[in-house]
């Protein structure tokens, strides 16, 4: 039989990205040991461990989760990256790597980012729930990548195996170092390329500020247990009110 480790030991794939380090930050601050997994390392906090991999490398995933029994994935290359092979890799295959290196090495828990828009078929929803079918035409190459990924995360959730998984969904994230969304707004309003607006003005999209998806993140981390309703769903993440935009 196996030792199990520390419930509250874990890793953070992706934990040098920016949701990845709000997560790391605010896990260190629950008493959590957190090693980072990420293809670059940006940053240092006391307490946490650094280890520079591709999550596509099995060998180099297994050296880190072997302590750990809480995964938290949140690695993808940038929505904008444009590079259909590498969305693929990473976020399908990669997927299936992390899951079998989290298997292999008695990981008991694997929480995955995906995204709000792996429903999203071009046309409004409003008050949308989780049992929205998935998109049958996503709106982009990642987006049809994170809907494999995450059926892939929740399909080997498997009470038998002792490794449950869910899945967070969020839409666009907004906060401190953030190096999209709002400064791309800014910019393009600097440039002065937001005069016009698309529909009537009563558009509405989903933002969620970065600590509620922290939050999200962490609440479903802490209750995935075998008996729990949460093992293998999917659940979308987000604040009160959209924003007009
Ligand atoms: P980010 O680009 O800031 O962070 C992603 C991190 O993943 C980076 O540190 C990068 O180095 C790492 N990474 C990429 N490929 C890797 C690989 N092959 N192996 C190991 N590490 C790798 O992105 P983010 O905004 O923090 O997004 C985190 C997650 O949230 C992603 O899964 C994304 O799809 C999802 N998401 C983000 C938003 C948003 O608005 N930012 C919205 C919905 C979903």
């Amino acid at each position: 039989t196996r030792i199990r480790p520390s419930s509250k030991r874990c890793a953070v794939i992706g934990g040098s990205g920016f949701l990845g380090r709000h997560l790391v930050e605010r896990l260190v601050e629950k008493g959590y040991s957190v090693a980072v997994f990420d293809i670059s390392q940006r940053y240092q906090v006391p307490g946490v461990t650094f280890h520079q991999g591709d999550l596509c490398d099995k060998q180099a995933l297994l050296k880190v989760l072997k302590d750990v029994s809480l995964v938290f994935h949140c690695a993808s290359p940038s929505p904008a990256c444009d590079d259909r092979q590498l969305f693929w890799k990473v976020n399908v295959e990669g997927t299936r790597t992390v899951i079998q290196a989290c298997q292999e090495a008695g990981v008991q828990k694997l929480i995955l980012t995906s995204s709000a828009s792996v429903v999203f078929e071009g046309t409004d929803i409003k008050n949308g729930k989780e049992d929205l079918p998935y998109a049958k035409r996503p709106i982009d190459y990642y987006t049809e990548t994170k809907i494999h990924q995450e059926k892939v995360v929740l399909e080997a959730c498997s009470k038998e195996k002792d490794f449950l998984t869910v899945a967070i969904r969020p839409h666009g994230i907004f906060g401190p170092r953030d190096p999209q969304l709002v400064p791309i707004l800014v910019d393009t309003a600097r440039k002065g390329k937001m005069k016009f607006i698309i529909g009537d003005g009563t558009n509405l999209v989903d933002f969620t500020y970065v600590e509620n998806v922290v939050h999200g993140h962490i609440l479903a981390a802490e209750h995935l247990k075998a008996d729990s309703p949460l093992c293998g769903k999917a659940y979308h993440i987000t604040n009160d009110e959209p924003i007009r935009f």
